[in-house]
């Protein structure tokens, strides 16, 4: 006797579904960021069911849709999309000729976030409750400003509206005007002084009521990296995140002996293996995966037990798209070892305005579980309308 959840995905997902077409639908408008424009691409299983899952990735649209199209259709047309473990490692396998990273890891984890959607969808359950179930009744978020408040300007503007709104953690970047002017060669007292300047005005009015992370981009050498740590000591920000490039995590392992500051690291990193190599450097305080580059939320979910067994937390890159911010909360909701997550109130409030069916907002500084099937949301159909939108298919 089958139950009723058995029956639903019997039905839904049984041996006889396929994939039948792989759809890239790329919002070619593109948003501007401290990097230049992100394009965000969607990713969409069909199946001979009728169900139809739903991935994203950024930034470079045109060359994650090229791998979509040629090196991963090829792979999933004809498969059944329930056997996520294995269609991963075929497809890893199919583009793994030069490393992990790139456009292939990023289209590897859009089409697995669309697999997970589906079988949620499948299964009529949210993701997080077929990653393991939900592990906290609400998310911890802090709030990455890329803001129409200047955190260089007006730091104790931004903090108040944060903590007016209930959110108790954000993250800021004071030291990239110095990392752009030097290369990240040296930074001269001044550009010290100017850059602790927010944090330590934050610091003067608030004291410890709202943390504060300390974001580098990877623009500093190491002799840089060790003297910005050491002088940001007293000031105890939240972490200090991706100071160095994440190429050499050996030279990370020796920033993190020189300062008392815990490190955050990093969403550059992609897939089990590359974060195999940070845990073993005990380089990372908190491990910072990002769903839609590292491999998705299989990956994601594999990377956070190997963080938990060097007992670190983890604290999920979200300054993507929308379908990242729901895949980072179904992540989120899951996990035993969430430290925070990390949300955007410009993307939320403003940039992921009317192109989802539902949004996720924070509630009192904290994002509730996303609720319904699979990811909990779905392309509103007028994405698929507008003038700046390109749809490509690779049918069975
Ligand atoms: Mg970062």
């Amino acid at each position: 006797m089958l139950t009723k959840m058995q029956a639903l995905a019997h039905n839904a997902v049984g041996p006889t579904v396929k994939i039948t077409a792989v759809e890239t639908i790329h919002l070619s408008r593109g948003i501007t960021v401290h990097a230049g424009a992100i394009q965000w691409l969607w990713v969409r299983i069909h199946t001979d069911e009728g169900l139809v899952g739903l991935g994203e990735s950024y930034p470079n649209a045109e060359a994650e849709k090229a791998v979509v199209h040629t090196k991963l259709a090829p792979v999933l047309l004809g498969r059944d999309p329930s056997e996520i473990d294995q269609l991963w490692a075929d497809m890893f396998r199919n583009v793994n000729y030069s490393g992990w990273a790139g456009a292939e890891m990023r289209a590897i984890s859009a089409v697995d976030i669309a697999l997970w959607d589906l079988a949620g969808k499948a299964a009529g359950l949210p993701i997080y409750k077929m990653l393991g179930g939900a592990s906290r009744k609400s998310i911890r978020l802090y709030n990455t400003c890329y803001d129409h408040v200047d955190f260089l300007k007006e730091p104790v503007r931004l903090a108040q509206e944060l903590l007016d709104s209930g959110i108790k953690a954000m993250k800021i970047w004071p030291f990239d005007p110095a990392a752009r002017a030097n290369y990240g060669n040296y930074i001269t007292p001044e550009q010290m002084k100017q850059s602790i300047e927010p944090l330590r005005l934050i610091r003067e009015k608030f004291g410890d009521a709202i943390s504060v992370a300390m974001e580098f981009h990877g623009f500093w050498n190491l002799t840089s990296a060790i003297q910005i740590a050491q002088a940001l000591e007293p000031y105890s920000p939240m972490w200090l995140e991706e100071m160095l490039p994440q190429d050499n995590l050996a030279s990370y392992a020796e920033l993190a002996r020189a300062t008392k500051l815990p490190l955050c690291i990093s969403e550059r990193l992609m897939t089990r293996w590359g974060f195999r190599e940070l845990l073993e450097n005990r380089a990372a305080r908190y491990v910072m995966p990002d769903l839609c580059w590292c491999g998705g939320i299989s990956e994601g979910k594999k990377i956070a037990t190997m963080a938990e067994t060097y007992y670190l937390p983890i604290a999920p890159h979200n300054c993507g798209g929308p379908v990242l911010h729901f895949a980072s909360a179904h992540l989120s909701a899951n996990v035993t070892n969430l430290f925070i997550m990390e949300s955007v109130r410009r993307h939320y409030l403003d940039e992921y305005q009317g192109l989802m069916t539902t949004s996720l907002l924070p509630v009192n500084g904290e994002l509730p579980l996303p609720t319904g099937p699979g990811l909990g949301t779905d392309l509103n159909p007028d994405v698929l309308k507008r003038k700046d939108t390109l749809i490509q298919r690779s049918e069975l």
